[in-house]
């Protein structure tokens, strides 16, 4: 098959490697009919979070089962599947207590990389949600959405506790972020603040539920949440970047005894501990255990209740999957679907 592997920094190739098979019993093979590039790739891409040799990219997934091991008994033949970055068993302490991705058995979701024609997943019982049948095709990019910046998003609003009659303020309009939005706003936040400064952001996160929209960042954004909430800060806050600035936005943001979901993969982040004692702020976040939220996000995706592949701005084929790199790391698009 071919697949995307990234050699170093903006050096993405498509290239020719072995099918993925069954290694263990517990795997399953996948088609993928489409692959995407995540927010969270641009960091080794940016040489911001190295890399240990050639490394196959993608962790983002959806397909259909082509083949399973001798031990997979929940995942048949023939269904198409959804799963998340970790592959989790979705039964030991951890997991039940709805936190997959801290699995005593996790792993990489699809080690073979996701970018690509097919995929091999671990643990296929417990880290794959099929779908009630096959999605029309208008579907699928939605349910590839769940698989990762839809399940991040919602874990950020949940963690931040968004709820009714609560003020929800978003720092970051990527994707996850974006989601957030649509997540808090099916969670009934009474308000949603979408904090960007980008014309096609802003209206996307409005058409996800966003009622208000804030322009100023760093100081000034926490400053501008304050002036919004009486002087207090809103009660909920997502992070969806991961910087030393969004976190502190995010923390700053928040009102005493408020909380703040964090789901940008912090890079280099130092929390001032006086600060933060003073706060009063609860931090709650992490790599989200998408799974915990799969089966309830693709009955919404399945029944029309939500469409958040709109995140997709831009569709490649395949095989242009560096064009698709580039076009996030520059902004130009929010997040790009590929063909094969
Ligand atoms: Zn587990």
């Amino acid at each position: 098959m071919q697949v995307t592997v990234l050699y170093g920094p903006r050096d993405v190739r498509f290239e020719e490697r072995p099918d993925p098979t069954i290694v263990e019993p517990t795997d399953a093979l996948i088609r993928l009919p489409v692959s995407c590039v995540c927010g969270s790739d641009l960091w080794p891409y940016r040489g911001i979070a190295p890399i240990d040799g050639p490394t196959p990219m993608g962790h983002e997934y959806v397909g259909i089962v082509e083949e399973v091991g001798s031990e997979v008994r929940l995942i048949e033949l023939g269904q198409f599947v959804v799963g998340s970055f970790f592959a989790s068993d979705n039964t030991c302490e951890i997991c039940r207590a709805g936190y997959h991705s801290s699995c005593i058995h996790r792993q990489p979701g699809a080690p073979t990389g996701a970018q690509a024609q097919y995929a091999r997943i671990p643990l296929a019982d417990g880290t794959l949600v099929a779908t009630p049948g096959l999605p029309p095709e208008d579907m699928i990019p939605s349910l590839l959405a769940a698989s990762d910046v839809l399940g991040t998003g919602w874990f950020g609003a949940v963690a931040a506790e968004a709820g009714p009659g609560k003020t929800v303020a978003v720092v970051g309009d990527g994707a996850v972020g974006l989601l957030a939005v649509l997540a808090a706003k099916q969670l009934g936040a009474e308000r949603i603040i979408a904090m960007s400064r980008h014309g096609s952001r802003q209206r996307l996160a409005r058409e996800f539920g966003a009622t208000e929209i804030v322009t100023e960042r760093g100081e000034e954004g926490a400053e501008r949440i304050k002036e919004l909430t009486d002087g207090l800060g809103a009660h909920s806050v997502v992070e969806a970047v991961g910087t030393q600035e969004s976190m502190m936005q995010a923390i700053r943001s928040t009102r005493a005894g408020g909380h703040v979901g964090f789901v940008g993969v912090l890079h280099d982040v130092e929390i001032p501990g006086e600060e933060f004692f003073f706060s009063h702020v609860h931090l709650h976040g992490g790599p989200a255990p998408v799974r915990r939220f799969l089966p309830e996000l693709v009955d919404l995706i399945w029944n029309r209740k939500i469409d958040p592949g709109k995140v997709f701005d831009l569709t490649l084929p395949l095989e242009e999957v560096a064009e698709g790199y580039r076009a996030m790391d520059e902004r130009r698009a929010i997040k790009t679907l590929l063909r094969p």
